[in-house]
C-alpha cells in the first residue's frame, strides 16, 4: 500500500488525538500536525471528561488514557449554592488542565510517529492527501469554504469568561452572585490539587451595567481583561477568600454554536470544535473533538478510498454529534433563564437542573438522590415522603400527581391559545405571553392539541415555565398518560402547577 500524507490543522485535543490515533492504527499513514501556538502555550484552565468518555479513550488507546487518568482529578459530585444550597454526592468524572492534556497527547502523537510543526498554516496550501481541519471554533477553513460546508454561526447574546483560581473546589460547583447590576452565575470545578476552572456567565444589560464592555476594549490582544478578573474577584469574594481569579487570555466571549450541513469537502474533513459547538454548561466539547478523532481513525483504518472513509466518519458521528447539540441547547436556555428561578427551593432548582435537557427524568435523578426528589416533593406538596417513597417512582408519582391533577377545567381557566412554537424563550415564546396576559384569569391552561411526541409535551412544560416566570401566573398543561414521569419532574421543576391527562 502506498505511503498517503495525513495534513492535521490544530494541534488542540481533536488534532492531536487524531494524529495518535492514526498513527497507531494506519501503518501507512503518514501524519504531520501543524500548530501555530509555541509548544504548552495554551489557552483556557480545565476540562472535564466523563466516566464514558474515559472508557472510549481506554478501548481507543490504553496508553494514553491511562497517563490523562493519572494527570486528572477526580469529581466528587455537584454543589448548587443556592439558598441553603444542594449537595450530590459521588460521580466518576475527572478535569484535567487543558495543557496537560495536550502534552500528553502531544508526547502519544509523536510515539505514534507523528510530526508536529510548529507553524500556521491554511488547508489550501498543503500538500497532503488528506487534510483534517481540527483548527478550532474559529476555524478559518471552515470559514474560507463556508459555503462548501453549508457552516452555521450562530453567537449568542449572553457572556461568559473562562477564569482560575488557585485551590481546588470540593465539587463542581454553580453560584450566582446578586449584584446591583444583575446577577452573575459561576460554573466552576477542580481539576488539580489546587486548581479550578472559574467560568463566569452574564447577560449582556448586566455587563453593560456593570461597565464591563468597556474594560474589553482597554485589553490589548493576547492579555486577559484584569478588569473584568478585579471586578469578579469582588463579586465572588465570598467563595474566593481573598484570593483573585486567575487569567489566561481571559476575556469576555459571546458563546458561538457552529453547525455544518457537510464536513467533508474534496480531500478536506472538519474535526471537533470546527465542525460543531456544544454549549460549555454541558462540558462536552473536549469529549466530542476526542471522539470525533476515534471514529475517525477508525474510518481510515484499512479503507483504501479516503472518500469513502469520510462518508462513514461523517455518518457515524453526526446523530450523536446533533444528539448532544439538542442536549447541550436545552442547557444554554436552561442557563439562560436561571437567575430567574433562584427564589426557587433549592431541591426544587436542583430537580429543574438535572432535568433541564430531557436526557434525564425525575426517577433516573431519584433512584440516585432520593433524599433531594424528597425536599422538592416537600417544597411542592407540603409534606415530606420518606426517602423509600421518593426514590419508587409509582410512588413519588402518587404524591406528587394528587394535588396537582386536574380531569375537568375549572370555569376561572382560560384557554391559552398557541401554535407550536420553537423558540420558547424567544419571540415565539413572548408573542405566547403577551396573548395570556389578556386572559383575566386565574389559571392559564395549554392545551394538547394532539401533539404527544415527547420533545412537543418539554416543549409544553417549557412554556409553562416562561408563563409562570413572566406572569406570575398558575399554570396547567395537558400531558398523554405516556408522559406521566415527564409531568412529575415539571411539577417538582417548578415549570407548571397543574397537568390534565389526556
Ligand atoms: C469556557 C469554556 C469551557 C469549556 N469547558 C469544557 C469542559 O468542561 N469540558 C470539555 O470537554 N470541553 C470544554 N470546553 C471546550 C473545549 O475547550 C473545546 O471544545 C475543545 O478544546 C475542542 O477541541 P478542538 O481540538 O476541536 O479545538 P481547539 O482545542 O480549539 O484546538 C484548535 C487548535 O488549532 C490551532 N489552530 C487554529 N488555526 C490554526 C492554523 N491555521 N494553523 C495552525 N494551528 C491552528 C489553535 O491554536 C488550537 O490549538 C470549554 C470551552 C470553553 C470556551
Amino acid at each position: 500500500m502506498s505511503e498517503r500524507r495525513v495534513a492535521v490543522i490544530g494541534g488542540g485535543p481533536g488534532g492531536l488525538y487524531a494524529a495518535v490515533l492514526i498513527g497507531l492504527t494506519c501503518p501507512d499513514h503518514e501524519v504531520t500536525v501543524y500548530e501555530h501556538n509555541a509548544d504548552g502555550q495554551t489557552f483556557g484552565f480545565g476540562v472535564g471528561l466523563t466516566a464514558s468518555t474515559l472508557s472510549s479513550l481506554d478501548a481507543a488507546d490504553p496508553v494514553s488514557a491511562a497517563a490523562i487518568r493519572r494527570a486528572g482529578h477526580l469529581g466528587r459530585g455537584l454543589d448548587m449554592r443556592v439558598g441553603a444550597g444542594v449537595v450530590l454526592d459521588g460521580g466518576d468524572n475527572i478535569a484535567i488542565g487543558r495543557a496537560s492534556l495536550l502534552e500528553i497527547l502531544r508526547q502519544r502523537a509523536l510515539e505514534a510517529g507523528a510530526r508536529i510543526e510548529n507553524a500556521h498554516v491554511e488547508a489550501s496550501e498543503l500538500d497532503a492527501d488528506l487534510v483534517i481541519a481540527a483548527d478550532g471554533v474559529r476555524s478559518a477553513t471552515r470559514e474560507k469554504l463556508a459555503a462548501e460546508f453549508a457552516a452555521r454561526v450562530d453567537l449568542d447574546d449572553a457572556l461568559y469568561l473562562w477564569a482560575g483560581v488557585d485551590f481546588a473546589l470540593d465539587r463542581a460547583t454553580f453560584l450566582p452572585a446578586r449584584t446591583p447590576h444583575g446577577v452573575f452565575v459561576v460554573h466552576a470545578y477542580p481539576y488539580g490539587p489546587n486548581r479550578s476552572t472559574f467560568l463566569v456567565e452574564t447577560d449582556d444589560a448586566t455587563w453593560r451595567r456593570a461597565g464591563l464592555q468597556t474594560t474589553d476594549a482597554r485589553t490589548p490582544g493576547g492579555s486577559s481583561d484584569e478588569e473584568s478578573l478585579d471586578h469578579l474577584s469582588e463579586v465572588f469574594a465570598h467563595i474566593l477568600g481573598g484570593r483573585r481569579l486567575l487569567g489566561n487570555r481571559t476575556r469576555w466571549q459571546r458563546f458561538a454554536t457552529i453547525s455544518c450541513g457537510r464536513w467533508r469537502h474534496n480531500n478536506v474533513v472538519l474535526l471537533g470544535d470546527a465542525a460543531h459547538t456544544a454549549h460549555y454548561s454541558i462540558g462536552s466539547g473536549t469529549k466530542l473533538a476526542m471522539e470525533d478523532a476515534i471514529a475517525l481513525a477508525a474510518a481510515l483504518r484499512g479503507e483504501t478510498d479516503d472518500a469513502t472513509a469520510l462518508a462513514r466518519y461523517e455518518s457515524e458521528r453526526r446523530p450523536r454529534v446533533e444528539r448532544f447539540q439538542r442536549i447541550a441547547e436545552h442547557s444554554h436556555l436552561w442557563w439562560k433563564v436561571f437567575p430567574r428561578r433562584l427564589d426557587l427551593a433549592p431541591a426544587t432548582i436542583m430537580s429543574s437542573f438535572m432535568t433541564r435537557a430531557g436526557n434525564i427524568t425525575v426517577d433516573g435523578f431519584a433512584t440516585l438522590h432520593p433524599d433531594v426528589v424528597a425536599d422538592a416533593t416537600e417544597a411542592l406538596t407540603g409534606s415530606r415522603p420518606t426517602t423509600a417513597q421518593a426514590g419508587e417512582p409509582d410512588a413519588l408519582a402518587d404524591l406528587v400527581l394528587e394535588d396537582h391533577t386536574v380531569t375537568e377545567l375549572s370555569s376561572d381557566t382560560a384557554i391559552v391559545p398557541t401554535e407550536p412554537i420553537a423558540d420558547v424563550w424567544g419571540a415565539d415564546g413572548a408573542a405566547v405571553v403577551e396573548r395570556a396576559r389578556g386572559l383575566q384569569a386565574r389559571v392559564l391552561w395549554l392545551e394538547d392539541r394532539d401533539a404527544t411526541a415527547r420533545a412537543d409535551v418539554l416543549s409544553r412544560f417549557a412554556l409553562a415555565e416562561r408563563l409562570r416566570l413572566d406572569l406570575g401566573a398558575t399554570v396547567g398543561v395537558d400531558v398523554p398518560r405516556s408522559a406521566r414521569a415527564d409531568a412529575v419532574g415539571a411539577l417538582l421543576a417548578g415549570r407548571v402547577d397543574l397537568v390534565r391527562f389526556r
